[in-house]
């Protein structure tokens, strides 16, 4: 096989297309030292489906797979170039906002959770909605010890936002 499409394989999630873990954390390193050189804000934002689980309950994890993917494809649609998407995890995924500011990343966590909440997912009957919920996080805004805080603070605010009923953007403070 061609390096190239080896390569390719290596950084890329292989239901969604989107990038994997591992080349979203290299990115990272380098995206945040850039950040910190130039004191340019960087902001991230965790993003997770609602309740994904009935989906796969109700459909099966076939169609689950399927939505899935066209969920990621609907993300990536709305992903600048210089911006980073990843799937994190199952149904979690992750952006990082090079050069933009907790509020600006803000609106767009919620632009995005208005969107994606409009979507009619075809593979589903009834019900053909998604609903997401997103934590965000942003530097130098929050106090980071170290880069890895501001993956830790998205989460936590994603974690707020599942607490106080999802489908709400929440942006991380330091009482979370
Ligand atoms: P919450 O609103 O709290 O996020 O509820 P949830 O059901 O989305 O979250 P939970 O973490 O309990 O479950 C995640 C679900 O996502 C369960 C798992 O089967 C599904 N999932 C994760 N990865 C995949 C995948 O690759 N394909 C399919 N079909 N389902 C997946
Ligand atoms: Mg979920
Ligand atoms: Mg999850």
């Amino acid at each position: 096989m061609k390096n190239h499409i080896l390569r390719s394989f290596a950084i890329t999630d292989y239901l969604t297309g989107l990038y994997n873990v591992r080349y979203f954390y290299r990115r990272f390193a380098e995206e945040f030292s850039r950040t910190r050189r130039y004191k340019f804000h960087l902001s991230s934002l965790m993003i997770d489906i609602d309740h994904f689980k009935d989906i796969n309950d109700k459909y099966g994890h076939r169609i689950g797979d399927i939505a899935l993917s066209k969920f990621a494809g609907l993300l990536k649609k709305h992903t600048r170039n210089s911006d980073v998407l990843a799937r994190y995890g199952g149904e979690e995924f992750i952006m990082l906002l090079p050069q933009t500011s907790a509020q600006a990343a803000v609106a767009k966590a919620e632009a995005l959770r208005v969107l994606i909440g409009k979507h009619r997912f075809s593979e589903f009957e009834r019900k053909s909605r998604l609903t997401v919920s997103i934590g965000v996080s942003s530097y130098p805004t929050h106090n980071l010890k170290d880069k890895d805080d501001l993956i830790t603070f998205a989460d936590k605010a994603l974690y707020k936002a599942k607490s106080m009923g999802r489908n709400i953007v929440v942006l991380y403070n330091s009482r979370m």
